[in-house]
């Protein structure tokens, strides 16, 4: 990879001389490379991936943007986004990471309860964006259960079903959409702005201790999104979740709806990853639907 036409495009849009020292590959991102541009005075990380997933960048560089205007959580700033050499590139402020501590992950939980107190008046978003590399519709609609089953798992089903994913998983998966609606009796969500991807390898600590959240799918949801996906592969302590719910008190019915909620995690990583997910998606969308039978 060379550099160059990447740093131009840093230096234009900061309106400041940038002198690359080193590029040095960064580990933990699932779909793109991720790189620490060092230079010698300041650092942006950047992702670099084919020249079409550019349009993803774009809408990820919104997202970013969204979720900073919330002043809440801690975001990279984006710098910028374009293609050089054949590859699509996002650049971002480059933040160093520091060790997690009780008082950081209270933060984080009162940060992330203040997030979600940002609201709107539909849900969906502006514009569409991705999870993961999967395309994720944010059609404005007025009815969360209607947007969870089409814009969600429906989206997903039909993804799947598109990769060979038929039988089983599609007719019991349409049979819970047939259904949503009982898992919401005396329970309104209101469109809260959620990271929408917040598992534990999308947010981390600064040096100062300030939590940082990145790589997001989001749009204005129920916040139980969120917290659901912080509890399905883990990472986030008790101390976050105690914070977060004495700001925010989670409904009873969460404890059910969290399942509903992670279902489209379960089914995006089937159409990210393959059928090592399919087990988990079937026995989800079965327990799911024992609770309404
Ligand atoms: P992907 O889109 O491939 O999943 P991520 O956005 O998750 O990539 O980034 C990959 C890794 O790079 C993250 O796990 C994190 O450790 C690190 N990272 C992400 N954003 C930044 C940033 N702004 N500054 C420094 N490191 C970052």
């Amino acid at each position: 990879m060379t550099w160059q036409k990447i740093v131009e495009q840093i230096e234009s849009s900061k309106e400041s001389k940038f002198t690359l020292v080193n590029a040095r590959p960064l580990a933990g991102g699932d779909i793109n490379s991720a790189y620490c541009l060092q230079g010698t005075d300041k650092s942006y990380f950047v992702k670099l991936n084919h020249a079409d997933t550019l349009a993803m960048f774009a809408a990820e560089a919104a997202g970013l943007k969204e979720l900073a205007a919330s002043r809440t959580v801690r975001i990279p700033s984006p710098v910028i986004y374009g293609t050089a050499a054949e590859r699509a590139f996002l650049v971002l402020e480059y933040i160093e990471f520091g060790a997690a501590s009780k008082t950081s992950d209270r933060l984080f939980g009162q940060q992330l309860a203040l997030l979600h107190q940002q609201r709107q008046p539909y849900f969906g978003w502006y514009r569409d964006n991705t999870i993961g590399s999967t395309p994720q519709p944010n059609t404005r609609n007025d009815s969360w259960i209607e947007f969870w089953c089409t814009q969600r798992l429906q989206h997903q089903l039909q993804l799947a079903a598109a990769k060979g994913y038929g039988g089983h998983l599609q007719t019991r998966g349409e049979q819970l959409c047939d259904n949503v609606a009982l898992f919401f009796d005396g329970y309104q969500p209101h469109p809260s702005l959620v990271h929408g991807d917040l598992w534990g390898g999308n947010a981390a600590i600064d040096k100062r201790g300030n939590p940082v959240m990145f790589d997001p799918a989001c749009y204005y949801g129920d916040r139980e999104t969120d917290i659901a996906m912080t509890e399905l592969f883990g990472g986030f302590s008790q101390d976050f979740h105690a914070v977060y719910q004495a700001i925010c008190p989670l409904d009873q019915g969460y404890a059910t709806r969290k399942n509903l909620y992670n279902l489209y995690h379960v089914l995006n990583h089937i159409n990210l990853f393959g059928s090592g997910y399919l087990r988990q998606a079937e026995s989800m969308i079965a327990k799911l639907l024992s609770e309404i039978n």
